[in-house]
């Protein structure tokens, strides 16, 4: 199957009871069991769930993955997969990394003795020099939030199975439409659904999606045991979501180059950071890992103050000021006071995050509104 017939298709199929054609939302906590141990597969609803099933199949699939995993967000995902790892246990990670996972990372597994290095991963020559033989796990996230660097997937491949480490990869800016890490030789790709996945600003949930049956089951036991999995009602909505992914991800990625293009040109404007630029740093590794460049784009204003950066914000009118992405309306965000707060400053700007950075979730409505409304909220 392609793409666009398995975001209909895959993982679900008519329900056998009543042939209803979209998968009934099992909004039960608990199974009746024939004999103890004689059932139908399904016991209890943190372990297993029929509408959860059939999304994590449909995920698997458009990750060209064997095994779908959810959760109940993309952090509690993020979770699961650094609880594989023991104390004393070290990641390399890259510095310019959704600051919720950093979070995570620095402010919790830290205590439980797993060590971080956080490299800029564009150079893979930094990866090598920061694993040691105690390195368990390669983190990544490409396109990067939200400086849109590119990551070259192979190349952390390499180098993860040259070091006997897993690669996980965030997958969460392009989706598996424009992007499908496992084909790369990444061995765990890592989602927050609630961005493109379910695409309608309406969930919050994650998945991991892998293709090895014993990494799978490790992880399901964690999935299982910690329990941070995600109700029937919301696996419906993001199967409802995953239908169009494949159209509105095109259309993410037309409005995303249109916009591109207008920003660049603008003379308030100073770096636009868009992997479908050419004159993007890493544009040829995104030419070669990504199938399109979707719909996120950050960019700084000339000058270095943050008060013009708070009037852009203000004066826009369908663009909302919002964190989260990924949804079929056009949102804006100021990364150094919203998502990215919880960084330290001077480590921010290390990484390029400037006060004037401003981050758009491109939508889908009609490309000329969203122009008009950018230009004249930066007048
Ligand atoms: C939102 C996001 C997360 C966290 O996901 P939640 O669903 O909010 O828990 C992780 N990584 C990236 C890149 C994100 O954008």
């Amino acid at each position: 199957m392609r793409f666009g017939t398995k975001t209909i298709h895959a993982g679900v199929e008519p329900d056998p009871s009543t042939g209803a054609i979209m998968t009934p939302i099992f909004q039960t906590s608990t199974y009746v069991q024939a004999a103890p141990g004689d059932h139908k597969g399904y016991e209890y609803s943190r372990t297993h769930n029929p509408t959860r099933t059939a999304l994590q199949k449909a995920l698997a699939a458009l990750e060209n993955g064997t095994h779908g995993l959810c959760f109940a967000s993309g952090m509690a995902s993020i979770d699961a997969v650094v609880k594989l790892l023991k104390p004393g246990d070290e990641v390399v990670s890259t510095n310019d990394l959704y600051g919720g996972t950093y979070r995570l990372f620095t402010k919790i597994y830290e205590g439980f003795g797993v060590k971080f290095r956080f490299v800029d991963m564009t150079d893979p020559a930094n990866v090598a020099a920061a694993i040691t033989p105690a390195t368990k796990l390669i983190w990544t996230e490409t396109p990067t939030n939200p400086m849109l660097n590119i990551i070259d997937i192979g190349a952390m491949a390499a180098l993860a199975k040259k070091s006997n480490a897993l690669l996980a990869v965030d997958n969460t800016f392009a989706s598996p439409y424009l992007q499908t890490p496992l084909d790369l030789g990444a061995d765990i790709v890592m989602h927050s659904v609630t961005k493109y996945l379910g695409g309608h600003s309406d969930v919050v949930m994650g998945a991991l999606v892998v293709k090895d049956a014993q990494l799978a089951e490790r992880l399901a036991f964690i999935q299982n045991s910690s329990g941070a999995t995600p109700g029937p009602q919301d696996c419906f909505l993001v199967l409802r979501g995953l239908k169009t992914l494949h159209l509105r991800m095109q259309r993410h990625c037309e409005n995303g180059q249109a916009i591109a293009e207008f920003l660049v040109a603008h003379p308030k404007v100073d770096k636009l950071y868009w992997p479908g630029l050419p004159t993007h740093r890493n544009h040829d590794v995104a030419k070669r890992q990504m199938r399109g460049f979707g719909g996120m784009i950050s960019f700084t204003l000339k000058g270095d103050r943050m008060a013009d950066a708070l009037k852009v914000l203000a004066g826009t009118k369908l663009f909302s000021l919002a964190e989260s992405l990924g949804g079929v309306e056009s949102l804006l965000g100021h990364p150094a006071s919203m998502t990215h707060a919880s960084i330290p400053r001077d480590e921010r700007v290390k990484s390029g995050l400037a006060d004037t950075l401003i981050r758009l979730s491109v939508g889908l409505e009609d490309k000329e509104d969203l122009i008009e409304d950018l230009r004249q909220a930066l007048g």
